[in-house]
C-alpha cells in the first residue's frame, strides 16, 4: 500500500508531537503494533502477523521499528524509514523480539529523565508504557512478562487527539475516497437491482469500490425491504423486490483512509410501486435533520451538541424512538475514531476534524432509512466530502 501522498515532514511532526505529549501522561515510551497508529506515525501499512512488528518511540531520542527479518523490505519502504526519521531493527526467526523491545527501552534516554524525580530509578507507575489500543493480547501478555515492573496504558491517550484533526493531505485522501464511493453509489443506482440478491449487489459494490480508486473494498451493506430496519444488516440471499427501499452503506480504504457513505434508494419496478406519502415525508424529515447537522458544524461546538441538532428535529417529528444510534463517528485511518457524535461527549469540534453525519430511522419488520456523508469541520463550518445526491432516488 503506497503512502506517497503524505510527505515525510508530516511524519516528523507527528513523531515529535507524540513524544512531546508523553510526559504529561507519565509515560516514557509508546509501543505501537501493526495498525492505524503505526501507519499514522510512519506511513507503514503493515499486515497483521503473529510475528511482532513494533515501533518503540521513547519520549526522548529516536524511534526504532522492530520488524521480523522477512518483513524488512516493506518496513524499510515506509516514508518515515525512507526519510531517516526512524531506525530499523530486524529480528531473526529464532530471536525473542520482546527482549529487543526491552533493550531498546533500556537504551533510550527517556526513562531516567522522566522517572528519576519521584521514584528514583525504579520502574513504577511513573514509568508508563503506552501500547496501541488494538495490540493483540498475545503481544501485550508477552510484553508484560518481559517488563514486569512497567505500568501499561493505552496509546490513544496521546494519539487519539493528534489523529482526530486531519492535515491537508489527509483531507484530500478522504475526499478522494468519498468521491470514489459516490461514483459507486451512482453506478449501483443505475441498476438493475430488482430480482438480484443482496449478496450479489454487495459483491458488485466491493468490486466497484476498487475500480473507482480504493485499494480495498471493505464493506457493502445492501439492506432491502424489511432488512433495511437493521442498521448493520449483513447482505444475504434475500432477493430485491419491486416497491421497497434499499439502504446502501458502503466503504473502502484509499492509502489507508476510509470512505463511508450511505444512500437510501427506492425501486418501483415495472408496476411502478412508489413510496407511500408517509415514507416520503419521513425521508424528508431525515434529510432535513442530516442537513441541519452539517450546517451546525463549527469549531468549538461539543460533539454531543451536534448530535442533538438532528436528534431534536427527528424527535420533534415524532420519530425519536426510531433513531437508535449515535449521529456519527470520526474517520481517518480508522473507520471509527474520535470525535464520536454522541450524547455525553463534551469533546469540542476542531478545524480539521472529519466525521460522518449519519442519522437514521428504523421500523423493525418494515423498513429503515439512513443518509450518511463524510463531513470536515472547517473555520467556515461543515463541508461535505461527498457529492452524490441526498434526495430519495426513486427508480425502476
Ligand atoms: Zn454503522
Ligand atoms: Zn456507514
Ligand atoms: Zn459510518
Amino acid at each position: 500500500m503506497s503512502t506517497t501522498s503524505i510527505p515525510a515532514d508530516r511524519y516528523a511532526a507527528r513523531l515529535a508531537r507524540a513524544q512531546e505529549a508523553l510526559p504529561a501522561e507519565d509515560a516514557y515510551a509508546l509501543l505501537i503494533g501493526v495498525g492505524a497508529d503505526l501507519q499514522y506515525l510512519t506511513g507503514y501499512g503493515a499486515h497483521e502477523l503473529e510475528r511482532l512488528t513494533m515501533l518503540v518511540l521513547p519520549a526522548v531520542g529516536r524511534a526504532t521499528l522492530i520488524a521480523p527479518r522477512l518483513e524488512l523490505a516493506p518496513a524499510q519502504a515506509c516514508t518515515a524509514a525512507q526519510a531517516g526519521l526512524i531506525d530499523l531493527a530486524p529480528w531473526e526467526e529464532t530471536e525473542d523480539p520482546f527482549a529487543l523491545v526491552a533493550a531498546r527501552l533500556e537504551a533510550s534516554d527517556s526513562r531516567p529523565e522522566i522517572q528519576m524525580g519521584a521514584l528514583g530509578g525504579t520502574w513504577g507507575r511513573l514509568g508508563g508504557l503506552l501500547v496501541s489500543d488494538r495490540l493483540w493480547a498475545t503481544f501485550l501478555l508477552r510484553l508484560q512478562a518481559t517488563l514486569p515492573d512497567a505500568a501499561f496504558g493505552l496509546a490513544s491517550t496521546v494519539l487519539a487527539p493528534l489523529r482526530a484533526t486531519k492535515d491537508a493531505e489527509e483531507i484530500e485522501l478522504l475526499r478522494r475516497a468519498a468521491h470514489a464511493a459516490d461514483r459507486v453509489v451512482e453506478q449501483i443506482a443505475a441498476g438493475p437491482l430488482i430480482g438480484r440478491t443482496e449478496a450479489d449487489v454487495s459483491k458488485e459494490v466491493l468490486d466497484r469500490l476498487v475500480k473507482e480508486g480504493h485499494d480495498e473494498g471493505s464493506f457493502a451493506i445492501v439492506a432491502s425491504g424489511p432488512n433495511s430496519a437493521s442498521p448493520h444488516h449483513g447482505p444475504g440471499p434475500r432477493v430485491i423486490e419491486a416497491g421497497e427501499p434499499i439502504v446502501l452503506d458502503i466503504g473502502g480504504r484509499l492509502e489507508g483512509y476510509w470512505s463511508d457513505t450511505t444512500r437510501t434508494l427506492w425501486v418501483t419496478g415495472e408496476t411502478d410501486i412508489r413510496p407511500s406519502d408517509e415514507f416520503t415525508a419521513l425521508y424528508e424529515v431525515l434529510e432535513g435533520a442530516q442537513a441541519a447537522q452539517r450546517a451546525a458544524v463549527k469549531p468549538g461546538l461539543a460533539a454531543a451538541q451536534l448530535d442533538a441538532v438532528g436528534r431534536d428535529l427527528i424527535a420533534d417529528a415524532g420519530y425519536g424512538e426510531n433513531f437508535i444510534h449515535r449521529t456519527g463517528h470520526g474517520l481517518g485511518l480508522s473507520l471509527h475514531e474520535e470525535p464520536y457524535l454522541i450524547e455525553g461527549n463534551t469533546l469540542p469540534l476542531e478545524e480539521g476534524m472529519v466525521f460522518s453525519d449519519e442519522p437514521g430511522v428504523y421500523f423493525p419488520g418494515q423498513f429503515g432509512i439512513r443518509i450518511e456523508d463524510t463531513v470536515v469541520c472547517t473555520a467556515a463550518g461543515g463541508r461535505r466530502l461527498n457529492e452524490a445526491t441526498r434526495e430519495l432516488r426513486v427508480m425502476a
